[in-house]
C-alpha cells in the first residue's frame, strides 16, 4: 500500500512537473517570436538619398545611373543636359526632381546657371522661374534647393514658390538646409506643402572615406528616427567617388536593415 501510495504522488508530481516545463516551452516561444517581432519594428529604417546637380556636369553621372537601388536624382533646369539627365533617369527608375537654383550668401552667380531665383525679384519673376522650371525637367514629382542659403531665409520667396509647387501638383519639397535661418519647412507647413528637411550632406569635395562616414551617419539617423534624408552631388562635390561611395555601402545597408528609398516613399507625418 505505501508503496502505490509514493506511485501515486509521483505521478501526480510528474503531471505537474511536466505542465511547468510545456508552460515554459511555450513562454519561450511566445517571447522569443515578441522579441524577434520587435527587434525588426526597431531596427529598420528608410533612407532616402538625393543626388543633386544633374543637367551640368557629366562627373560621376553614368555611374550614379548604375547603382540599382531606390535613389532620387535632382536636376537643375535650363541646363544643357537638363532634358536628357530626367529622360534618362526616369526611364532607368530613378525619381526625378527639379533643383531649383535659388540666391546664395556667398559663391558667384554663374553657379546657380542661367535663370536662378533671386532675393530681389518680384513675386510673378520668381513665380515664373518656377513655372518655367517645372516645364523643363520632364517627370519631376517634387523640388529641392540648389544652394539658396540667402534665398530660402526670405518668406516672400518661398512662399511664390510653393504658390507654383501646389498649383502644379508637385508631390513635395526638399529643403537642402544651406542655412540654419531656413523659413522652408515653416512656410510649407503653413501653405499645406509636404516639406521634408534634409539631414545629412554627404560629400563636399571631401574623399570617398568621409562620404561612406557621412553615409553610416545617415543610416545610423534613419534607424534612430524611422527615417531620413541625405544629400550628395554628381560633378566635383562629390562625383564619381559618392557612387562608388553609394555602392560600397548597400551591403553594410541591407545587413542593418537600412532600405534605400525614394523621398516618396517616406511617410509624410514624421517631419
Ligand atoms: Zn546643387
Amino acid at each position: 500500500m505505501k508503496k502505490l501510495y509514493l506511485i501515486k504522488i509521483n505521478r501526480k508530481v510528474l503531471i505537474v512537473i511536466l505542465m511547468i516545463i510545456l508552460h515554459l516551452i511555450a513562454y519561450m516561444i511566445l517571447y522569443n517570436v515578441n522579441t524577434i517581432r520587435c527587434s525588426i519594428q526597431n531596427t529598420s529604417g528608410k533612407l532616402a538619398i538625393i543626388i543633386d546637380d544633374f543637367g551640368q556636369t557629366r562627373e560621376g553621372v553614368e555611374e550614379m545611373m548604375t547603382i540599382d537601388e531606390h535613389l532620387t536624382f535632382a536636376v537643375m533646369p535650363f541646363m544643357e543636359f537638363t532634358k536628357e539627365d530626367a529622360i534618362k533617369a526616369k526611364d532607368l527608375g530613378y525619381e526625378v526632381i527639379i533643383h531649383l537654383p535659388m540666391e546664395a550668401k556667398g559663391g558667384s552667380l554663374s553657379w546657380l546657371g542661367p535663370r536662378p531665383i533671386l532675393c530681389n525679384m518680384k513675386k510673378n519673376e520668381v513665380r515664373k522661374v518656377v513655372e518655367d522650371a517645372v516645364a523643363d525637367v520632364p517627370y519631376a514629382i517634387g523640388a529641392n534647393i540648389h544652394m539658396g542659403s540667402k534665398a530660402c531665409c526670405q518668406e516672400e520667396i518661398m512662399e511664390s514658390i510653393f504658390e507654383v509647387v501646389k498649383e502644379k501638383r508637385l508631390y513635395y519639397f526638399v529643403d537642402s538646409r544651406t542655412s540654419n535661418k531656413t523659413v522652408a519647412k515653416k512656410k510649407a507647413d503653413e501653405m499645406g506643402v509636404l516639406c521634408y528637411d534634409n539631414n545629412v550632406f554627404l560629400d563636399g569635395q571631401k574623399p570617398k572615406s568621409h562620404m561612406i562616414k557621412r553615409l553610416r551617419k545617415a543610416g545610423d539617423l534613419a534607424l534612430k528616427k524611422g527615417q531620413a534624408i541625405a544629400i550628395g552631388h554628381v560633378g566635383i562635390e562629390g562625383g564619381v567617388a559618392m557612387a562608388e561611395a553609394i555602392e560600397e555601402m548597400r551591403e553594410e545597408f541591407a545587413e542593418r536593415r537600412i532600405e534605400l528609398v525614394f523621398v516618396s516613399e517616406l511617410d509624410d507625418d514624421v517631419y
